[in-house]
C-alpha cells in the first residue's frame, strides 16, 4: 500500500500547478488523472495570462443585447433551449453578481490572484525550462462601437487605480502593432502586461515534468474512487491503492462527479467554448492575442496555427457539440483579418466551470476534514493555475498565506 501526504486530483494546469508546489515544500505528493496530463481544458484554452484582468464578464446589461442572445443572433453566447430550465437560477445569480457594484467588488476581491499571477507563472516556467513558450507582448482589445468602447470607462478607471498599464488607441494605432488588423474598428486598448503562450499543454506538461523532478509521482486513476480510511483518504489508481493524509479536488469542469456525492454541493455553472486552428498566412502574420470584444472571439498565434476560440455557450457539460457560433462570428472575423485555411479537421469543446461570482474556490472543503479544493477557475484556469498552487501550498503548509484567502472559501455558498 502507497501513501503520500497529499494527492491531487485532476492533472490540468491547477492541479499540475498545485502539486508542484506542494512538492517544492517537502511533501510527498501524488498527481492524479484518469487521462494524459494537460489534455483537457489546460489544452484547449486562448493561452493568455491575465495579469491585466479586473472586471469579470457580466450578463448583457442592455435588452437588446439580451434579445440577440435569445433569438440566437449572438456570436459571443449560445445556449441550448432544453438546458434553459437547468440553468435559469444559476444565470440568475449571475445577473445579480453583475449588478456594477458586484462587479466592483468581484474585481477587487480576485485582484490579489490576478495580480501575482504571471510572476508565478514565470518561476515556474523558469524552473520547468517552460519560458520558450511565454510571449510578453500584451493583447489587444478592439471595440467597433463608440458605445461599446463607452461602456469599458469604469474598468479603464480601475485599472488606473489598480496601476496596470494599458494605452488606448486608434485604428492606425492598433495597426503599428498588429498590421494585419483591417480597420473595422473604431478603438482598441492595447493591455501591455498581458502574456499568452504559444502552447499551453506544452506549458503544464513541462511543470508536471519538474514535479517528477522533484520526486513527485504521477498516477492514472478515476477520482471518484476517493473514500475515507482512516484518518485520511484513500484513492484507487491502475498501480493500486493509494492512501493520503490530505486529499485536493482540481477536476475543473469535472469538480462536481467527486464532490457532490461526498455532500459538497456548489453552485457550478459551465460556459463552453470551442477553438479551431487556421494556417497563417505569410502576408497576415499576428503577434499576439487579439479580442474581437462586441462580437465575442479571440484570435492568438500558437504553434499549430492561428487559434480562434468562442465565448460563451450554456449547455450541459456534457451534451453534443453545437458549434454555431463560428457560423455567427465569421462574417465579423472575416472583415477583420485574413485566415488560412483550417489547420484541423476537428472542432475542439471543452467547458469552463464558473460560479456565479466568478471568485474561484480555493481551500478547505467544507465538512471534510483533510479535504481541499481548487475549483471554479472560470475564464481563467490558466491564468490562475500557478498562484491558486502557491496559495493552496501555503494554507496546507501553515504558512502566512501572501493573500487574504477568505473570499475563495467554499463557506460563502453555505
Ligand atoms: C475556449 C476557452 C478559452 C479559454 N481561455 C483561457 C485563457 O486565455 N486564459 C485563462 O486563464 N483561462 C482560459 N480558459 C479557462 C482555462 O482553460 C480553465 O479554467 C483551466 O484550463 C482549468 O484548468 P483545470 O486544471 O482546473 O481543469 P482541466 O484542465 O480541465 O483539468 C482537469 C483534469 O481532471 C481530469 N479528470 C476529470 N475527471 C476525472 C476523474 N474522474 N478522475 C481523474 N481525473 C479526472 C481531467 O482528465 C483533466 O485532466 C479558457 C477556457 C475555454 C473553454
Amino acid at each position: 500500500m502507497a501513501r503520500t501526504d497529499a494527492t491531487v486530483l485532476g492533472a490540468g494546469i491547477v492541479g499540475t500547478s498545485i502539486a508542484l508546489q506542494l512538492a517544492k515544500r517537502g511533501m510527498s505528493v501524488a498527481l492524479i488523472d484518469r487521462g494524459p496530463i494537460g489534455e483537457e481544458t489546460s489544452y484547449g484554452n486562448s493561452g493568455a495570462i491575465e495579469g491585466s484582468t479586473t472586471y469579470p464578464p457580466a450578463f448583457p446589461s442592455s435588452l437588446t443585447a439580451l434579445m440577440r442572445v435569445a433569438f440566437k443572433q449572438a456570436s459571443d453566447a449560445n445556449y441550448h433551449v432544453s438546458f434553459l430550465p437547468q440553468v435559469a437560477p444559476w444565470l440568475l445569480k449571475f445577473r445579480a453578481a453583475s449588478r456594477a457594484d458586484r462587479i466592483l467588488e468581484t474585481a477587487r476581491l480576485n485582484r490579489p490572484l490576478f495580480a501575482r499571477a504571471i510572476p508565478e507563472h514565470e518561476t515556474l516556467a523558469l524552473e520547468s525550462g517552460a519560458a520558450r513558450y511565454i510571449r510578453k507582448n500584451g493583447w489587444i482589445k478592439l471595440y467597433r462601437s463608440a458605445q461599446g468602447f463607452a461602456a469599458l470607462q469604469p474598468e479603464l478607471n480601475l485599472a488606473r487605480e489598480f496601476g496596470l498599464p494599458f494605452e488606448v488607441l486608434d485604428p492606425e494605432g492598433a495597426r503599428v502593432l498588429e498590421p494585419s488588423l483591417n480597420p473595422v474598428f473604431k478603438h482598441a486598448v492595447f493591455w501591455p502586461n498581458v502574456v499568452s503562450l504559444s502552447n499551453p499543454l506544452a506549458v503544464t506538461r513541462a511543470y508536471a515534468a519538474r514535479f517528477s523532478a522533484l520526486g513527485g509521482v504521477t498516477l492514472k486513476g478515476d477520482a471518484r474512487s476517493l473514500h475515507r480510511s482512516g484518518h485520511g483518504w484513500r484513492v484507487d489508481t491502475e498501480q493500486g491503492p493509494l492512501d493520503t493524509s490530505e486529499a485536493i479536488v482540481a477536476l475543473g469542469p469535472w469538480a462536481p462527479d467527486l464532490l457532490e456525492p461526498l455532500g459538497i454541493k456548489l453552485p457550478f455553472g459551465f460556459k463552453r467554448g470551442y477553438h479551431r486552428h487556421y494556417k497563417t498566412e505569410s502576408s497576415a502574420p499576428l503577434s499576439r492575442p487579439v479580442i474581437d470584444v462586441a462580437a465575442g472571439y479571440l484570435i492568438t498565434p500558437m504553434e499549430q496555427g492561428i487559434r480562434l476560440t468562442t465565448g460563451a455557450e450554456f449547455a450541459a457539460r456534457d451534451a453534443a457539440p453545437t458549434p454555431v457560433q463560428f457560423d455567427r462570428l465569421m462574417p465579423r472575423l472575416n472583415e477583420l483579418y485574413r485566415l488560412g485555411e483550417r489547420a484541423d479537421d476537428k472542432t475542439w469543446l471543452g467547458a469552463r466551470p464558473c460560479f456565479p461570482d466568478s471568485r474561484p474556490v480555493i481551500g478547505r472543503a467544507p465538512g471534510q476534514k483533510g479535504l481541499w479544493l481548487a475549483v471554479g477557475h472560470a475564464h481563467w484556469g490558466l491564468t490562475l493555475g500557478p498562484v491558486t498552487g502557491r496559495l493552496l501550498g501555503e494554507m496546507m503548509a501553515g504558512e502566512l498565506p501572501f493573500c487574504d484567502p477568505t473570499p475563495y472559501a467554499a463557506e460563502r455558498f453555505l
